[in-house]
C-alpha cells in the first residue's frame, strides 16, 4: 500500500509529532490504509484522546486526509483517516531545513563571540561583552571567568551543517 515509504521516514514523521505513540500509530495507519480513530485505539491499545491528538498534528501538517461520513444508526460523524503518503518526504525536508536555519544562526554566533567561563560545572559561559561587564567574575560561583574556545563546538556544529546542506541538495 505505502510500502514505498521506508520506515526510517515514518519514525522520523512520527518522532517530530513530539508523542512517543505516534510511531505505533503511524505504522498501523501505513498498515490499514483508511481507518477510524476508534479502530486505531482498540488495535493499537493506545488512548482514544492520544489517537485523536495525534491524528489532529498529523493533519495540522496535512501528513493525514481526514474523510467524513454519518453513522446511520446513530446518526454520529464518522471520522476516516488515511496517511498522505506524497507529503511524508516534504514534511521531513522542511523538518531538516528548520534544523539548518537553527544550527547556522547558533554557528555564527559562536563564530562571532569570544567565550568566558569559570571552570564550575553548572555554571554558564559567557560571552566577552558580558564578561567585561562582569569584570571577569562568574555571577553565579563568583569564581574568575577565563578565556574558553569553542572551536571544537565550532567544527562540530559545520559539520552538521554542511551534512544538512548535502542531504537538502544545496
Ligand atoms: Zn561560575
Amino acid at each position: 500500500m505505502l510500502s514505498t515509504i521506508d520506515d526510517a521516514t515514518l519514525t522520523k514523521v512520527a518522532t517530530a509529532m513530539g508523542e512517543e505513540e505516534a510511531v505505533q500509530l503511524v505504522e498501523h495507519l501505513k498498515n490499514i490504509g483508511e481507518t477510524t480513530d476508534d479502530e486505531i485505539a482498540n488495535k493499537t491499545g493506545i488512548r482514544l484522546n492520544l489517537v485523536r491528538k495525534i491524528l489532529y498534528k498529523l493533519y495540522d501538517h496535512s501528513l493525514v486526509s481526514l474523510r467524513r461520513t454519518r453513522d446511520p444508526k446513530t446518526g454520529w460523524f464518522i471520522f476516516h483517516w488515511k496517511l498522505q503518503a506524497d507529503q511524508l518526504e516534504g514534511f521531513i525536508l522542511s523538518q531538516k531545513r528548520r534544523v539548518l536555519d537553527k544550527l547556522n544562526v547558533r554557528l555564527e554566533y559562536e563564530k562571532n563571540h569570544d567565550f568566558y567561563y569559570c571552570n564550575t560545572l553548572g555554571c554558564e559561559r559567557v560571552p566577552f561583552e558580558e564578561a567585561v561587564e562582569l569584570v571577569f567574575q562568574c555571577s553565579t560561583c563568583g569564581k574568575p571567568l577565563s578565556h574558553c574556545g569553542n572551536e571544537y563546538l565550532v567544527e562540530k556544529l559545520s559539520e552538521k551543517v554542511d551534512q544538512l546542506r548535502q542531504e537538502l541538495g544545496e
